[in-house]
């Protein structure tokens, strides 16, 4: 039997779907995988599925052209973990688990919005602090969104699923910027550039794939862009947001608030953006949820399955 490397503990309905096709090893630790680790992977197993933090940088792939392992089925759509061209480079095939994660991160992306406009987290610390001293007309006012102008970033699988809530759930305007003009079923604008959504968005949405192309895309300049009054929404990636950056703008008052689902170093969160009321910090739950995280890990064996008879993978990058 071919042999299979889980590098987290999967929900048990994926790991029984890896075991009837495979001799699985499963690593019984939630932590991302070291160089070392990783090199042995290569090494021992046919198939390996890694996830976000397991770093397959070229410098892991070195020497690998005659290893046994052949395919990296990543769990999860982000790869921005691995050197996918230094994989091939070596004739390791990369796949990962799109549409899986859609909605599910549309409805986080949504939440955190909704959170940073009407001030959700600061008000639910106030209550738990027991420092809630009564309704009053100019308590905690945040900001409506209907009416508003949501700027969605990377208007792919999640970017379009984000705007199908924000303009049939909310009544919200759409408009976006992405690398080309899409046809959507609903109302939205394509920008003129990004420094025009920036300048016309009451909250603007990060949605695009992390890696060199995006890093620090919204840096100090794009942050002087926004409103003083917008919400900044990352559920992409945390280095495509320059945090320092963001610190200051935040610290500086020239945007509203923000809403993270992700950092630049995870699991480390600076201790200026946790001390901050006008921002709401999320654990990376953008999947969190078993039947999403069941799905992804079939799709991931789907493809670990399709490798093993030869056939053609279901999602190769
Ligand atoms: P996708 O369908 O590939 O969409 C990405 C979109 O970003 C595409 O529409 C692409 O434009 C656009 N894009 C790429 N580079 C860009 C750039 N430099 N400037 C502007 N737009 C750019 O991917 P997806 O399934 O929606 O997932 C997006 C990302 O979300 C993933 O890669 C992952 O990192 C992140 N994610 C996070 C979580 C979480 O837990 N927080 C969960 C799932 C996914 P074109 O279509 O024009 O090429």
């Amino acid at each position: 039997m071919a042999e299979l490397y889980l590098t987290r503990p999967m929900p048990p309905k994926a790991l029984r779907a890896a075991q009837a096709a495979f001799n699985v090893t499963e690593r019984p630790l939630n932590t991302p995988l070291k160089k070392g680790e990783m090199r042995a992977s290569l090494v021992l197993y046919d198939v390996v599925i890694p996830t976000l933090g397991d770093l397959f940088t070229a410098e892991v792939f070195e020497g690998m052209e005659g290893s046994r392992c052949r395919l990296l089925a990543n769990f999860g759509v982000g790869y921005n973990h691995i050197d996918v061209e230094a994989a091939r480079k070596v004739g390791i095939a990369v796949t990962n688990t799109p549409g899986a994660v859609t909605e599910a991160t549309a409805d986080i992306a949504l939440m955190l919005m909704l959170m940073s406009a009407r001030r959700a987290a600061e008000g639910e610390r106030l209550v738990r602090a027991g420092k809630w001293t009564g309704w009053h007309p100019t308590q905690m006012l945040g900001l409506h969104l209907g009416g508003k102008t949501c700027g969605i970033i990377g208007m792919g699988r999640i970017g379009q699923a984000i705007a199908r809530r924000v303009h049939y759930g909310l009544g919200m305007k759409v408009m976006y910027h992405s690398r080309s003009y899409k046809h959507l079923e609903m109302p939205a604008r394509a920008a003129d550039s990004l420094e025009a959504l920036l300048a016309a968005s009451d909250c603007v949405i990060l949605a695009v794939p992390g890696g060199a192309e995006t890093r620090h895309l919204i840096g100090a300049a794009e942050l002087a862009s926004m409103r003083p009054h917008a919400h900044l929404i990352n559920i992409a990636r945390g280095d495509v947001v320059d945090e320092t950056a963001l610190i200051a703008a935040l610290q500086s008052g020239q945007i509203g608030g923000a809403g993270l689902d992700v950092y630049e170093n995870e699991p480390r969160v600076p201790e200026a953006l946790r001390q901050m009321e006008n921002v709401t910090l999320l654990p990376h739950l953008g999947t969190a949820a078993l039947d999403v995280r069941e799905e992804m890990g079939l799709m991931a064996v789907e493809n670990a399955i399709a490798h093993l008879n030869d056939q053609p993978l279901l999602n190769p990058l």
